[in-house]
């Protein structure tokens, strides 16, 4: 008597060679998808890619300024729209513009379905107006692809936990276009858009600013987080937390943009500044006679998300996103403290992976600010960045003295790459 103790191996036909065709997320911000021409050109782009051999999934923005009409329309109809009416009004400016890419992609011979958010399995918490994914379910996206149709996922929203239509905070298709390429093992990412790419600093401010060829990460972070308008700042942490690697490039070009991907040595060696970034609005709040623990617990609360912390004497200086202005107000007055508020500061950031490694970096800054006679406010740093608010008139001269203090024109300010 013979007995199998362990489960044979089945014979079958040696697998079939993996598909060449690799997954790829495209994404396509508001002005690339602004009228009919446009949505027509980015159905092309996207056959095109499709028949190249990849399997390809779309995020597409709300056209235009589309989001920002629904928002007003939402608060010209009631002072304060509640979180979960507004969330589903604004949701729909994505689906208008997946859909209609849809038809465009039908009227090219090809086959393509726009899912919703919740359609496309983007499971998020229940937080309106800021929610965040906590699961992708991509089987429908796998069936459609495996059905060899064009995929468009409205950009931008979810569904809750608690099965409400939710949206991601501004910019949010970025992340939605980040998620679906984490679950769904994609090569790159591909955020088409109205510029070349990431800059050295903001070409209209700086006309000899440079587009870099790649960034790390943590550099993309602290450039979304001090100003560049480029990504989402919560698309750079998926992004970063999931090793997908990003392609932020134009959608009116074949030109190749800038690569955010994995810090290596040549982001270290070859230039010690990437960039200088701005804003020009800034919220920033000064509070006494507050604990500390109480007052960020009250924050924390809100929802708001506190930038800049810094302790002076018995005081808490903070800065906070300008969006959270009310929410942040609300805690604060909820707090039994004195507290005040500024509203005339810009903040000015220079930002390299290399400043970890070459010294000088801040003492070549505070010389030119003060060759400008400007005198910072605050100033915060990381290992790789080094902040400061000072007077909203003084942002756009300054960041152009730091761009040529730092010779970010040259040629050798670009990092070649594979
Ligand atoms: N349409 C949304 C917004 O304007 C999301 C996005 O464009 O990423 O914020
Ligand atoms: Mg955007």
């Amino acid at each position: 008597m013979s007995e199998t103790t362990f489960e044979p191996v089945p014979a079958v036909e040696p697998a079939a060679p993996p598909a060449a065709a690799g997954t790829l997320v495209m994404k396509f911000g508001g002005t690339s998808v602004a009228d009919p021409e446009k949505i027509r050109r980015v159905a092309s782009r996207l056959v095109e890619s499709k028949q190249a051999g990849n399997r390809v999934v779309a995020v597409v923005s709300a056209m235009g300024q589309h989001t920002d009409e629904l928002v007003s329309l939402a608060y010209e109809v009631s002072p304060q729209p509640k979180p979960r009416e507004l969330d589903m009004l604004i949701s729909v400016g994505e689906r208008i513009s997946c859909a209609l890419v849809a038809m465009a992609i039908a009227d090219l011979g090809l086959d393509a379905i726009s899912l919703t958010g919740s359609q496309a399995g983007i499971v998020t918490d229940t937080v309106h107006g800021k929610a965040k994914i906590v699961e992708v379910r991509a089987h429908r996206i796998h069936e459609a692809l495996d059905s060899d149709r064009i995929v468009l996922v409205a950009g931008f929203q979810g569904v809750s936990t608690a099965f409400d239509i939710t949206t991601l905070g501004r910019g949010g298709s970025d992340t939605t276009a980040v998620a679906l390429a984490a679950a769904l093992g994609a090569d790159a990412c591909e955020i088409y858009t109205d510029v070349d790419g990431v800059f050295t600093a903001d070409p209209r401010l700086v006309p000899g600013a440079r587009k870099l060829h790649a960034v790390s990460y943590e550099e993309m972070l602290e450039m979304a987080a001090s100003g560049a308008k480029v990504l989402a700042l919560r698309s750079v942490e998926f992004a970063r937390n999931h090793g997908v690697k990003l392609h932020v490039r134009s959608t009116f070009t074949g030109e190749e943009g800038t690569w955010v991907t994995e810090e290596d040595e040549r982001m270290l060696e070859k230039a010690m500044i990437s960039g200088v970034t701005h804003t020009l609005e800034e919220a920033v709040y000064r509070v006494s006679g507050s604990e500390r623990a109480d007052l960020f617990a009250a924050l924390a609360e809100a929802a708001v998300s506190v930038d800049t912390i810094i302790q002076t004497g018995d005081d808490i200086v903070f800065s906070a996103p300008v969006e959270d202005r009310p929410s942040t107000e609300a805690a604060l007055a909820r707090l039994d403290a004195d507290w005040e508020e500024r509203d005339d500061l810009g903040k000015v950031s220079v930002i390299g992976a290399g400043m970890k490694s070459h010294p000088g970096i801040a003492a070549r800054t505070f010389q030119t600010l003060r060759d400008l006679g400007v005198e910072p406010d605050l100033v915060a740093t990381s290992p790789i960045k080094i902040a400061f608010y000072i007077p909203q008139g003084d942002v756009e001269r300054t960041v152009v003295a730091l761009h040529e203090a730092f010779e970010l024109s040259s040629v050798e300010a670009e990092r070649a790459h594979d």
